[in-house]
């Protein structure tokens, strides 16, 4: 039986096992995806975790917070997209070789762009663009921006030194033409959202009762697209947005993209989207 999971710290929410177990199951494939507490481990045991990859006792795996970036220097190889974002989500052993994957990319993506029920269907040729956060899934989120021709993209994140980092390594690698901008006044929240066509949160804010808001809901306009890349199924920024008007989405289809292209990638076979969107709607 083959054993895939997910490794990160302190992911008990992970709905990863439920969605590819239920498309294991359905194509009748001899595999398992581990519970979350099965990968949850410290730094320290990355190392021999990749061993155990290696020796074939886990043929792939997913990552998540905080080992996205990390990884990297652990897989024996990834494709230009992966070097270009910096963070791993998919891994996959092959004759005892790791490679490392970016399928929040293509799943990103795909929700931004689609027109399934629970996309947002947004083009972003030419659009200003707002992002909260600058870890690893907001890396996925602008270089996904920057490819489908994003007019501007700000970035705010908690942490000044993250944000500058990111918008200078972007524009270091990135061939394209969208302007990067790191907002680190709260006071000119206001004056970049009003004039944004796209507000994405790629922080974890709003996925526990009680966190605070990133911003004042009332700057959200009418026109406004919001994509909340938190996936538990009502986030407050989705709910402030939708009664304000705008559009807005949660992570549920990006999460599902994302899943479906790791599928891909273990099994080499078309993922069954809408057996894996059931499981995760329940
Ligand atoms: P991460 O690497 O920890 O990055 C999150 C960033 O947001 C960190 O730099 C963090 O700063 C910053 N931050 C936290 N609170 C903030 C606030 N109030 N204002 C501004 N910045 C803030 O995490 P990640 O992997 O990028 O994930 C981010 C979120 O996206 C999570 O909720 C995750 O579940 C979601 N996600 C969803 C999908 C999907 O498929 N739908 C895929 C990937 C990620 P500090 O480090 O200083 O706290």
């Amino acid at each position: 039986m083959k054993i895939y999971g997910i490794l990160g710290k302190n992911i008990s929410y992970s709905l990863s096992p439920f969605m590819h177990n239920a498309a294991f199951k359905a194509l009748g494939l001899d595999a398992e995806y581990k519970p979350p507490d099965a990968f949850d481990i410290p730094e320290n045991e990355l190392n021999d975790f990749f061993l155990r990859m290696r020796k074939g006792e886990i043929s792939g795996c997913n990552v998540t917070i905080p080992y996205k970036e990390k990884v990297l220097e652990l897989v024996d190889k990834c494709d230009d997209l992966v070097k270009d974002i910096g963070a791993i989500n998919t891994v996959t052993v092959k004759e005892k070789a790791l490679s490392g994957y970016n399928t929040d990319y293509q799943g990103f993506i795909e929700a931004l762009k689609g027109r399934n029920a629970g996309d947002l269907n947004f083009d972003s040729k030419g659009k200003d663009v707002f992002v909260f956060g600058a870890g690893g899934a907001a890396k996925a989120v602008i270089y996904g921006l920057m490819d489908l021709g994003a007019k501007r993209i700000a970035i705010a994140d908690i942490d000044e030194g993250k944000s500058e980092r990111l918008a200078s390594s972007v524009v270091d690698k990135h061939k394209g033409s969208s302007l990067i901008t790191v907002v680190k006044d709260r006071h000119k929240y206001e004056e970049f959202i009003s004039k944004s066509d796209l507000l994405i949160n790629a922080t974890p804010c709003g996925m526990k009762a009680g966190d605070g808001q990133l911003f004042d809901y009332r700057y959200i306009h009418e026109k406004l697209y919001v994509f909340d890349l938190i996936y538990v199924t009502e986030t407050p920024l989705v709910k402030e947005a939708e009664l304000r008007g705008a559009k807005a989405i949660n992570g549920v289809n990006m999460l599902l993209y994302q899943a479906g292209a790791s599928f891909t990638i273990w099994t080499g076979l078309k993922a069954p989207l809408d057996i894996m969107r059931k499981v995760v709607m329940k």
